[in-house]
């Protein structure tokens, strides 16, 4: 594989495995078949999630730069900034988080926002938590540059991994990854996923599972669903990772768009709307899975939108790539009581 080239540090329990949801499937007249690849159940740290593929990527070079802190970037319930503090408590590292106001807190919620869920978690895990007033961006930020100067001033060496380690140099290739296993899974259990779903925010979980199945010519069976709110940035920058990606990669493919439905990030990132509360409930009650209203209830949104439009072709096959992130639901307990 073209991935082999790069080196890698395994966070993973192995191959994340695929569960079917047939409960799913039938309730929504039976015209699929529904799976969902979990890696919201792909390692032993913290909650586990999508970024753990990311940083087994990134890694190497913090271990071999002799860092001492890891340094990163989120919203105040981020996945990315918890699960930054597992990786460096799995490497005997610090860590130094970030945590951005991105939300317009619901009123039932804001008395606890800051104190549950992801927060409760990296405060568990001995997390340097640094709660800043900035609001919604996915680029590089100013609160961000500050934590890392004020670390080297005290004579510390900190590594920055940006948002969701999207705009990191190998922020794509963890997702690479997952689509060569996801191939070999294919054939081991002797079926092809005609769609993949995925959520999109930062972008480099979509742009590396596109570029991974592009080197098997199959980079138009994934569709990215918006999270952010933001559809235009967030399109540009993923393109950018994809392209990026592409070319360190040595695909030698240049890509001038991908599969992109915008119509489920509303009304805002990190606030669900009366659909994304429905598909967390639909999922729940059929196959006793959680997600969250951030992102995966979003993307869950968006599948079970395109099964009622008839868009996927009767008895395919669609994967659900499920992202984790339901650590953060007891930040939104007003949506579920
Ligand atoms: N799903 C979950 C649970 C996440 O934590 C994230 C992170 O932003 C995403 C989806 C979106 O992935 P990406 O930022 O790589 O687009």
């Amino acid at each position: 594989a073209l991935l082999d080239k790069f080196e890698k540090y395994d966070l993973l329990f192995g191959p994340s495995p695929i569960s079917k949801f047939e409960n799913l499937a039938k309730e929504l007249g039976g015209k699929v078949n529904i799976y969902a690849k979990r890696e919201d159940r792909n390692s032993g740290l913290a909650f586990a999630g999508n970024k753990l593929r990311k940083f087994e990527y990134i890694v190497p070079e913090i271990i071999a730069g002799d860092y001492t802190h890891i340094v990163s970037i989120g919203g105040i319930q981020s996945n990315q900034t918890l699960m930054t503090i597992a990786t460096a408590c799995k490497l005997g590292l610090k860590a130094v988080t970030v945590q951005e106001n991105w939300v317009p807190i619901p009123e039932a919620e804001k008395a606890t926002y800051d104190k549950v869920g992801n927060i409760e978690a990296a405060r568990i895990l001995g997390g340097d938590v640094r709660l800043v007033p900035d609001g919604f961006d996915i680029g590089m930020r100013k609160s961000f540059e500050e934590a890392l100067q004020e670390l080297t001033s005290q004579g510390f060496k900190p590594y920055p991994v940006p948002a969701g380690c999207s705009e990191h140099k190998y922020g794509g290739l963890g997702f690479v990854g997952f689509a060569d296993e996801l191939i070999k899974q294919e054939k081991e259990m002797g079926i092809k996923f005609d769609k993949i779903v995925v959520c999109c925010v930062t972008g480099s979980t979509a742009a590396g599972i596109f570029v991974g199945m592009a080197q098997y010519g199959r980079e138009n069976d994934v569709i990215a669903i918006d999270a952010s709110g933001k559809p235009e940035k967030t399109f540009e920058q993923t393109l950018r990772i994809i392209n990026h990606t592409s070319e360190i990669l040595g695909l030698g493919k240049k890509f001038d768009t991908f599969n992109f439905d915008t119509r489920f990030g509303g009304p805002v990132y990190g606030i669900p709307n009366e659909g994304t509360i429905e598909a967390i409930k639909l999922l729940g009650k059929t196959e006793g899975t959680l997600t969250d209203p951030v992102y995966e209830g979003k993307s869950m949104q968006g599948l079970i939108e395109l099964v009622k439009e008839d868009k996927f072709e009767k008895d395919s096959n669609v994967l659900f790539v499920h992202l984790g992130g339901a650590s953060s639901l007891s930040a939104y307990q007003s949506y579920f009581s």
